[in-house]
C-alpha cells in the first residue's frame, strides 16, 4: 500500500455535539509507530469524499484525487497501541473537518505512518505542578498525556482549565470528573462563554480562560495562586486564548517557552 492511499479505517465515532467528535482510527495492516503524548498525527481524505450534513456548500470544487491532509492532536494514550483517537471539532466552510464529520465507523481514511510536535510534558520539570489550559479541542493532546503519564495521588499536583462555549461542548468531562474524583492532586474546572443558551442554570464558571485564572478558583483549591517557581502552565487551542493567557501570565513572571530557551509556558496554536 503506498503513502497516497487510505490506509486507516474508522474503528468509532462518538458525537459529543453535532460540532464535535472523537474518532478512533485503526491502521489497517501496518503498526502505529511510537509517539509521545502531546504529539499529532495528520488526518487526510481525497476532495471526493462527502461533506457532513450540517457543513456549509463548498464554493470551488476542489480535485477529487487529491489527499486534503490536516494536523489532529491525539488523545489517547501513547501505551494504546490498537488505535489513535482524536477530538475534533466542525469548521463548517473547512475543506477537511466536514469530510471527516460525514465518516462512519468502517469508512477509510488516511492516517499519517509519523506523528511529530514538540509539545511534550516533559518539556516541564518532574516537581513543577502543571495547568493545562485549553479550549475546546485543544483538550486533545492533555486527554493523551493523562491517560499515558498521570500519576494518582502523587505530590505533583495536575489542573485542567477547559474553556467551551456550552456545557454540551464540554468533551471528556465524565473522565475528567472521575479523575478529580478519584485522585487529590488532580483538579478539573471547566468555563463556558454562553451560560445564557444553557437548558438550566450553569453554577460553574463563565466566561473566558483569563478571567478563569484571575478568579482564584484554582486558587482556592491548590491553596495558593501557581507561581513560576512552582508551576508550568501548557496552553492549547484558540490562538486568541493564547495571547490573552500569554499576556496575562508574563505580568505574573511566567515566561514562554521558546525552542531551547527555558520557560515556564508551552504553548501548541491550532490555527
Ligand atoms: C499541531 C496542530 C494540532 C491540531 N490538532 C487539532 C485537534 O486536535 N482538533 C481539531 O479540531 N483541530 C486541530 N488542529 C486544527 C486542524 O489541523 C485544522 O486546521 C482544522 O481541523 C480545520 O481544518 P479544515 O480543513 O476543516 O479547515 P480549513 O479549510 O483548513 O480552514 C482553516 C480555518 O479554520 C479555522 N479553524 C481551524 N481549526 C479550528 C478549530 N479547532 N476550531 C475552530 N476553528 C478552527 C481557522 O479559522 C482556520 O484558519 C490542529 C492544528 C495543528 C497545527
Amino acid at each position: 500500500m503506498s503513502d497516497k492511499e487510505v490506509n486507516a479505517v474508522v474503528s468509532q465515532r462518538i458525537e459529543v455535539s453535532p460540532y464535535l467528535i472523537i474518532l478512533r482510527v485503526v491502521p489497517d495492516g501496518w503498526e502505529l509507530p511510537d509517539f509521545t503524548p502531546g504529539q499529532f498525527a495528520a488526518l487526510a481524505l481525497p476532495g471526493s469524499a462527502p461533506r457532513y450534513r450540517f457543513s456549509d456548500p463548498e464554493e470551488e470544487a476542489l480535485d477529487p484525487d487529491k489527499l486534503i491532509k490536516r494536523a489532529y492532536s491525539i488523545a489517547s494514550s501513547s501505551v494504546e497501541r490498537e488505535y489513535v483517537e482524536f477530538y475534533i471539532t466542525l469548521v463548517r466552510s473547512g475543506a477537511l473537518t466536514p469530510r471527516l464529520f460525514a465518516l462512519e465507523i468502517g469508512d477509510r481514511l488516511w492516517l499519517s505512518r509519523k506523528f511529530p510536535g514538540t509539545f511534550k510534558l516533559s518539556e516541564a520539570p518532574d516537581d513543577a505542578n502543571i495547568v493545562f489550559a485549553a479550549t475546546g479541542t485543544g483538550l486533545a493532546p492533555y486527554m493523551s498525556m493523562l491517560r499515558s503519564d498521570f500519576e494518582c495521588g502523587d505530590s505533583r499536583r495536575i489542573a485542567v482549565l477547559h474553556g467551551a462555549s456550552h456545557s454540551w461542548d464540554l468533551g471528556y468531562r465524565a473522565e475528567l470528573i472521575t479523575m478529580q474524583r478519584l485522585c487529590r492532586n488532580f483538579t478539573y474546572i471547566p468555563i463556558i462563554s454562553r451560560p445564557d443558551d444553557e437548558p438550566t442554570s450553569w453554577t460553574g464558571q463563565v466566561g473566558h480562560m483569563q478571567e478563569l485564572w484571575s478568579s482564584g478558583a484554582l486558587d482556592k483549591v491548590w491553596g495558593a495562586h501557581p507561581k513560576p517557581s512552582d508551576t508550568h502552565i501548557f496552553l492549547c487551542g484558540n490562538p486568541l486564548m493564547i495571547e490573552g493567557m500569554v499576556e496575562t501570565l508574563a505580568k505574573e513572571g511566567f515566561t514562554e517557552q521558546i525552542r531551547k530557551e527555558p520557560g515556564t509556558v508551552h504553548l501548541e496554536r491550532f490555527w
